[in-house]
């Protein structure tokens, strides 16, 4: 596995640190994803979830650790105490590489669904109109959205909303593809159209990382769950192992209450 001539991982972090003044929030979280992993991230509200996803694509800017996107260690530089990335270009590619689906879907509300994942190509990569166009439509497509791909954000349901954010992210091609409780502001009627096109990704290949607080999801789609407590990783595994033989007793409490 770990010889020399292996390609790079998709993503790999070792001792991220992330502290909110007084409160350590991340302390020294340690992930490999291999090409092709899909890791659920569970835990109760407040473990760091956010934090750590937010600080993997620098929405915040970790304190200390580092983050390697297949391979390219992102460089850091010290600035009045606090680290923040050492170049503009840097961090414009990572975010390219690290695409992320936010709880909230995030649209850009005065643009249509097809503008929304044609444009950001174009603006980011530099590519034209009329490809942008041709790849956005193949991926609203792939998520269900074509026939809607004229409407607005308001027009169309948060599952639609949802798809049409994920097909965005998937425009930029990402090495690996970040989402942070991409159900959670759904109405439950509609999360299962959401988790269905997540699957089918999964399927497909794509290295992701899942903050989740559906269980079956993590269960049935992940090839590892990684389990945070209190800004630590305290268990870290296959879906059958942490799901059916938990060992510690909060992981224990935890898929006890939420099954
Ligand atoms: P989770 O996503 O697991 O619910 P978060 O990563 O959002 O947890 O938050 C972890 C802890 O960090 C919480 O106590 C939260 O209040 C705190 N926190 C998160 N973001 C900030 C911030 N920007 N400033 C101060 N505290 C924050
Ligand atoms: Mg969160």
């Amino acid at each position: 596995m770990a010889d020399s001539t292996a390609a790079p991982l998709p993503l790999e972090i070792a001792g991220m640190r992330k502290s909110f003044g007084a409160l350590e929030v991340l302390k020294g979280i340690d992930l490999k994803a291999r090409k092709g992993d899909v890791i659920s991230i569970i835990g109760s509200s407040g473990s760091g979830k956010s934090t750590f996803l937010r600080c993997i694509n620098l929405l915040e800017t970790p304190d200390a650790g580092e983050v390697r996107v297949h391979g390219e260690l992102i460089r850091m530089r010290r600035r009045g105490g606090a680290q923040e990335p050492a170049s503009a270009a840097q961090l414009r590619r990572i975010r390219t590489k690290l695409s992320m689906v936010f709880q909230s879907f995030n649209l850009w509300s005065h643009m249509t669904v097809l503008d929304n994942v044609a444009i950001p190509p174009q603006q980011v990569l530099g590519k034209s109109r009329a490809e942008s166009v041709q790849a956005a439509e193949a991926l609203l497509q792939r998520v269900g959205m074509y026939e809607r791909r004229h409407y607005y954000p308001a027009q169309i349901s948060g599952g639609q909303q949802q798809r049409a954010a994920i097909a965005r992210a998937l425009a930029m091609d990402p090495e690996v593809m970040l989402f942070d409780e991409p159900t959670s502001a759904l109405d439950p009627e509609l999360v299962g159209e959401v988790l269905k096109v997540m699957a089918s990704l999964a399927e497909e290949g794509r290295t992701m990382l899942v903050v989740t607080h559906e269980m079956g999801f993590a269960r049935e789609v992940s090839s590892q769950v990684m389990f945070l407590h209190q800004g630590s990783v305290e268990e870290f595994g296959p879906p059958e192992d942490v799901f059916g033989a938990p060992k510690s007793d909060r992981l224990k409490q935890f898929v006890s209450r939420s099954f």
